[in-house]
């Protein structure tokens, strides 16, 4: 059997690859390419159909964080010259996600830079909630508002928040690479306590950082194990003015394997492609829909995304389909799971300690080193100097915090 046989076989039955499975998946050339993004479209059409679920992005106080995030425009010491402002008043976060909503999306993600929300923020987060709920209920809300201290997730599900977005970003090898101000454990503690207080975990990576490709394996499996319902993977968009923007790692062959790599380790966990869509995905995105489910609606936090219609488009003549309000994201057994009706770990196989756990032995031992897919003479395509698309990286201008209608 070869490896992309091997790794369909699994992802229909919710297991999880191997370590080097993941890695060879990462090593694939461009000629394989499409074969890559056919088997992972079969494990996505078993566990998401066509549907697409959008989100959508309100970032409710823009800039000024004194953590240094290397990848951040809003970081302390940032150059980038973006959009700063302090929190939006709930009215105003709640006109800025009506429009996503009419727009498609069923999910708004609640957005504020900084270390982590005080007690008074979680306050206005709550008012915020009631306003978008009070305008519609069935609108999911996510909080994105960093560490989470004690009581703090209880406080946000108990104002309404359906989930709550934490990424680890990177390797916990690679974590203090990126930023000095916060470590990897705080994360992996803060998505925890989402967890914990019954809260859709949502928790993702940033691909593009220069990491390795043993890197980004670790975090896939690393996110695996923390069991979150939704993994946004992020595509470095490298800021002028951020310590980062020189590097332009990413073809658009790259970000399908990674996204391939991501839905084999969670066959059964909706998958995001999430910034930098289409800074480095360009005219290859609709590919990108056939591995991930979900995606932004419109514009980032600080940079914008294409026209809202042209993402609807593209769904259309992918022949995808957007996500209803009253369809169910997740496949059923995770769904039940998520909605407390017990057993998360056995049902789910991206649980902690369900019998197909990472590398478990039970599940049968794919452990061995799978034939190549075929022999190839080509490579995969790197970046080189004509990939800096900086043309291509446009700050967000219009929607929150400025006078100007959203992009929707
Ligand atoms: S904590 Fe958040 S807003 Fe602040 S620098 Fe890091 S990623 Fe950016």
């Amino acid at each position: 059997m070869d490896l992309l046989d091997i790794l369909t076989d699994k992802g229909l039955r919710r297991e999880p690859p191997t370590r080097e499975e993941a890695l060879a998946v990462l090593a694939t050339t461009d000629d394989q390419l499409l074969e890559v993004v056919a088997a992972a479209g079969r494990v996505r059409r078993q566990w998401f159909g066509r549907r697409v679920k959008l989100n959508y992005l309100v970032n409710l106080k823009s800039g000024l964080c004194p953590e240094d995030c290397s990848y951040c425009s809003q970081r302390l010491g940032s150059k980038a010259e973006i959009l700063k402002y302090t929190w939006l008043k709930p009215d105003q976060a709640a006109e800025a996600a009506a429009a996503g909503v009419a727009g498609g999306a069923k999910r708004v993600c609640l957005v504020a830079s900084g270390r982590g929300p005080t007690d008074r923020d979680i306050d206005r987060v709550a008012d915020t909630i009631a306003a978008i709920k009070g305008a519609d209920e069935h609108v999911e809300v996510c909080a994105c508002l960093g560490l989470l201290s004690d009581n703090q997730a209880e406080r946000l599900k108990a104002a309404g928040a359906d989930a709550y977005n934490h990424n680890l970003n990177t390797s916990e090898a690679t974590y203090g690479d990126i930023t000095t101000t916060h470590t990897y454990a705080d994360r992996v503690d803060t998505v925890a306590k989402a967890h914990g207080a019954g809260l859709s975990a949502c928790s993702g990576l940033i691909a593009g950082m220069g990491e390795s490709d043993e890197d980004l394996v670790d975090v896939v499996f690393a996110l695996r194990e923390l069991d979150p319902d939704s993994v946004p993977v992020n595509f470095l968009i490298p800021f002028e003015g951020t310590p980062l923007a020189e590097e332009w790692n990413l073809t658009p062959q790259r970000c399908l394997r990674i996204l391939a790599m991501v839905r084999f380790v969670c066959p059964d966990i909706e998958v995001r492609i999430a910034g930098g869509r289409e800074v480095h995905l360009r005219s290859m995105q609709p590919l990108g829909l056939h591995i991930a489910n979900s995606i932004f609606l419109g514009d980032y936090l600080t940079s914008e995304g294409q026209a809202g219609q042209a993402d609807l488009d593209m769904i259309k003549d992918a022949g995808f389909e957007v996500e209803g309000a009253a369809e169910t994201t997740l496949p059923r057994h995770r769904a039940r799971a998520a909605a407390g009706c017990g057993g998360h770990q056995e049902e789910s196989a991206c649980g902690t300690g369900g019998g197909c756990g990472t590398g478990c032995g039970p599940c049968g031992g794919h452990g061995e080193a799978p034939e190549a897919v075929e022999a190839a003479s080509s490579t995969a395509s790197t970046a080189s100097e004509d990939e800096a698309r900086t043309d291509l990286v446009r700050v967000r201008r219009r929607g929150a915090g400025t006078e100007l209608a959203p992009n929707a």
